[in-house]
């Protein structure tokens, strides 16, 4: 057993920050020291991380990835493999991942196909979300069984994408008050599909096919409206756990804001495209390229009547937004996103983010946006605790999982294809971006798997983590 001293540092937690030195024994943090303890009582450990000027916070989780996932007539183009090792560039050590039930399919064969994908391929650790894609006796009888049995204990619903993953308003309501009975979470994509397909057929019949159509005829009116009715049905069906996926809208924002001010058991995420990028800096790019930030809910005009990206840091700021994911879905330029040209509406839905969260988001805390201690919280402490994977991750203190991120703020880095990009895609949605800062050492599990500039895990490494109920409810 490798014991693993990380010396110098300061320990940043949501609720503050404090120099202490960290002992990782074997896979599980043992002890903190403060300074001058670990010479007092003559602690020895096999190698030493010197981390000086840096901070020591808990591995990133990224509780929203779609790794390999079927859409449009492809598969998202990181593996397993390819996906986590990308992530432990960016200093993540846990992803949950969304296994599918498509329309027509079972449930149980749905996280079974996932475990076969994900099993001996991740280089960090992994949990499963279940995509309930048909609500009927049997899916409810198997949402019972994955939150009793399989660690799985949270189940996404569509009210977007008729015919492929959409559920109608009563298949939800059902799905809640089975997740009421069992404590389970529901997740929701909220924008209203039946509105959007209508939207979309007029706008092609207009001749309007450019990627940023895929915009306009997904209004940030139709994602406030399908939050606000998933908020009301959760209510009907008991104040159940209802935790809003890329929430990109003022509107959704706002009516979140309203729920969780009566105490509801209503929570949200954003991703960093939400917060930083704009239609006429993406979408609306020539020559199809705008095609590369086709994702959905959409990115958002810099000249929409509500100040999107204002609300969203707003958000992040009172906790009406609880943490930072990515939705990271990635697909090729070529063979991939270019299956839309001429028609929007046949782009795979999807961009990489998995590796850069952390840092866009650390950008967030230099430009006073966040602190540093709300970093840690909404991208590290509150998606363990949300998906009960608490105290085990999402912190630093003895018993937790060595999970464990160096970060240099005095480091700098440079984002881009040709830059720092270890995703599977043959393009950065983030080319251009610079950051104050640097993801410096990453350990999973007491294993370290990035330091130097080199990645230093394996595949296999990373196991699965059977999760419990939310612990962060009213
Ligand atoms: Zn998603």
């Amino acid at each position: 057993m490798t014991r693993t001293l990380i010396t110098g540092g300061t320990v940043v937690s949501p609720s503050g920050r404090s120099p202490f030195d960290v002992l990782i024994d074997g896979e599980t943090i043992a002890a903190l020291y403060a300074p001058g303890q670990v010479e007092a009582q003559g602690v020895t450990a096999d190698r030493t991380i010197d981390a000086t000027g840096k901070y020591v916070i808990p591995g990133g989780i990224d509780v929203h990835t779609h790794m390999e996932l079927p859409f449009g007539g492809t598969n998202a183009s990181d593996t397993f493999e390819t996906g986590t090792t990308a992530a432990a560039w960016g200093g993540v050590t846990t992803i949950v991942d969304f296994a599918v039930q498509n329309t027509g399919g079972n449930v149980i064969d749905g996280l079974g196909a996932w475990h076969e994908k994900a099993a001996g391929n991740c280089a960090i650790d992994y949990a499963f979300h279940q995509i309930v894609g048909g609500v009927d006796d049997e899916s409810l009888k198997a949402m019972r069984y994955l939150t009793e049995h399989e660690g799985v204990t949270s189940f996404k619903l569509f009210m977007a994408y008729p015919g492929v993953f959409y559920s109608d308003d009563g298949q939800i309501l059902r799905a809640m008050q089975t997740a009421g009975d069992i404590g389970a979470t529901i997740m929701m994509h909220a924008e209203n599909g039946i509105a959007i397909d209508v939207l979309v057929q007029q706008a092609l019949a207009r001749g309007e096919t450019d990627p940023k159509y895929h915009s306009s005829t997904r209004p940030s009116a139709l994602e406030g409206e399908a939050t606000s009715r998933a908020i009301v049905l959760a209510a009907v069906a008991g104040n159940i756990p209802l935790y809003i996926v890329h929430l990109s809208a003022s509107e959704a924002l706002a009516a979140v804001a309203e729920a969780r001010d009566q105490s509801r058991n209503v929570f949200a995420e954003t991703c960093p495209q939400y917060l930083y990028l704009t239609v006429e800096e993406t979408l609306a790019k020539p020559d199809f390229e705008g095609a590369k930030w086709v994702c959905s809910p959409p990115i958002r005009s810099a000249h929409d009547t509500h100040p999107h990206h204002a609300d969203m840091w707003k958000g992040l700021r009172s906790n009406d937004l609880a943490i930072v994911s990515t939705d990271h879905c990635p697909f090729c330029f070529k063979d991939q996103k270019e299956l839309g040209r001429g028609d929007f509406s046949k782009i795979p839905n999807g961009m990489g983010s998995v590796e850069h969260r952390m840092e866009l988001l650390y950008q967030g805390v230099v430009a006073g946006e966040i602190t540093l201690e709300r970093w840690v919280e909404t991208c590290c402490t509150t998606p363990a605790r949300m998906f009960g994977m608490y105290p085990k991750k999402g912190i630093i203190a003895p018993g937790a999982d060595g999970d464990v991120v160096v970060w240099d703020p005095n480091g700098h880095t440079s984002i881009g294809y040709e830059k720092k990009h270890h995703m599977n895609i043959d393009h950065s949605s983030w080319e251009g971006y610079e950051i104050d800062g640097k993801v410096d050492t990453v350990i999973s599990r007491g294993l370290v798997v990035m330091e130097d500039d080199t990645f230093t895990g394996r595949k296999g490494h990373g196991q699965f983590v059977k999760r419990g109920l939310s612990q962060y409810l009213v």
